[in-house]
């Protein structure tokens, strides 16, 4: 045990205690300097296996501390790592050996990134941005499936936490296809009785007056279960399939046309005036179609929660380190308290319109997985009864402004 604050003094009292009948001795026996010196010599050789014995006390329990948080994180069977300042291997526990194939002793100070080599690992334990945790593959067996999140210690010191997911991942898998399959199998049953309610209702005076209401609801919800189907399947392949590969060069200003042109019949229904603010020479580096999907997602939505007669902008400019894309507009507004559950699948704030809009609750989830995707996020403000704004922020590298400047900025440009 450490010494007390003051043990100082007692240790001063004790040695008083033992000078002073010593020096007495010495004095009696005649030899006043010699009887206090071998005291002295004799406190100090005590004093000295005091402060051994201390220090063998500590280490052991030291040890102890560290052996008992290496068993819970065994038993619990979380990889832990230690990295010091330059990404070289300090320690870690037994699990950590296993799931990352690294030998404690051996490898002690060797750089973590050359013992552990898998580019995704390697590119996410030098990017330093570790907000979110990484899924990769175990070292030498593809099939195992491990989670690294990383937080930082000390001055610049790294502390990873490695999880086996294998069977949370399988499972994820699982959902995914059959979400996917379920999507895809209905597909063809939904296009044959969508097809024959269309032909009915291109008929509707062959029909029976009574049967004409119910083909009219039929046909609705056989467009409303389309567009499910269709969210659905496009939901699962923004799940499994990735990115890379499929990306272009975006002119924004065209696919905004584009979006414009598609949504004119709903803006004209409802007597929505849209004004557009977006430079010509602006590309975005994405997957066009995604991309098309998110906006017109927000476009869409626009139309559809803004009363008659309303004002819809849709604004594209630089912001700081950012590149925003907004859609704003004045319609029925958000309550605050559902803002932060909006892109969450089937998340609906008045359920019950639902199938007279034709609204599925997943657009919202769509734009958000698309806009994670392109390093993206999703920024939404909303008064109730005011109306919203919706806000695509994307990283300034994912822009490149064209040097030819296509017909240069419009006149409308911010
Ligand atoms: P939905 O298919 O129901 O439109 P979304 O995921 O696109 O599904 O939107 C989720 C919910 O968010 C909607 O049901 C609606 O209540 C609300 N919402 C989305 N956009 C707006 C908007 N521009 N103004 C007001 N509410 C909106």
């Amino acid at each position: 045990m450490d010494p007390p604050p003051r043990a100082w003094r007692s240790e001063l009292a004790r040695l008083a205690l033992v000078l002073a009948p010593a020096g007495a001795a010495g004095w009696l026996a005649g030899a006043p300097l010699a009887a206090p010196l071998a005291a002295m010599v004799l406190w100090s050789g005590y004093i000295l296996h005091r402060l051994r014995r201390l220090e063998r006390d500590a280490a052991d329990r030291r040890r102890t501390l560290f052996d008992k948080a290496e068993k819970s994180s065994t038993d619990l069977e979380i990889g832990i790592v230690m990295v010091d300042e330059d990404g070289n291997l300090e320690w870690c526990n037994r699990t950590g050996e296993d799931l990352l194939g690294l030998r404690r002793s051996e490898d002690r100070g060797r750089s973590v990134t050359s013992l552990v080599r898998d580019p995704l690992f390697v590119e996410y334990f030098d990017g330093g941005r570790y907000a979110e945790p990484l899924k990769f593959s175990a070292p030498g067996s593809v099939n195992r499936v491990l989670e690294c999140r990383i937080a930082l210690y000390g001055e610049r010191g790294r502390l990873m936490v490695v999880r086996d997911i294998t069977r949370l991942h399988r499972l994820e898998q699982m959902r995914t296809d059959f979400v996917g399959n379920v999507s895809h199998e209905l597909g063809t049953p939904i296009t044959v009785i969508k097809g024959y309610l269309e032909a009915i209702m291109a008929n509707m005076e062959d029909l029976d007056e009574k049967w004409r209401r119910p083909a009219r609801q039929m046909h609705q919800q056989s467009l409303r279960m389309k567009n499910l189907v269709n969210d659905l399947l496009l939901l699962s392949s923004l799940e499994t399939q990735s990115l890379s590969g499929r990306q272009g060069r975006i002119e924004l200003s065209v696919l905004i046309s584009e979006i414009q042109h598609e949504t004119q019949h709903v803006f004209d229904s409802k007597g929505h005036a849209l004004s557009i603010h977006c430079r010509r020479d602006i590309r975005l580096i994405g997957d066009r179609k995604e991309i098309y999907s998110a906006l017109s997602n927000l476009v869409n939505n626009a139309a559809k929660y803004t009363p008659r007669d309303g004002t819809i902008a849709i604004k594209a400019y630089f912001s700081g380190p950012f590149f925003d894309i907004e859609v704003i507009d004045n319609g029925i507004g958000i309550e605050s308290r559902h803002i932060p559950r909006l892109t969450e699948r089937f998340y609906r704030i008045d359920a019950g319109r639902s199938s007279e809009t034709g609204s599925t609750g997943l657009g919202l989830a769509i734009v958000k997985h698309v806009l994670a995707r392109h390093g993206a996020e999703l920024e939404i403000d909303s008064d109730l009864g005011r109306g919203s704004r919706f806000v695509c922020r994307f990283p300034v590298d994912r822009i490149e402004v064209d040097a030819e400047g296509v017909d240069g900025p419009s006149e409308r440009d911010r």
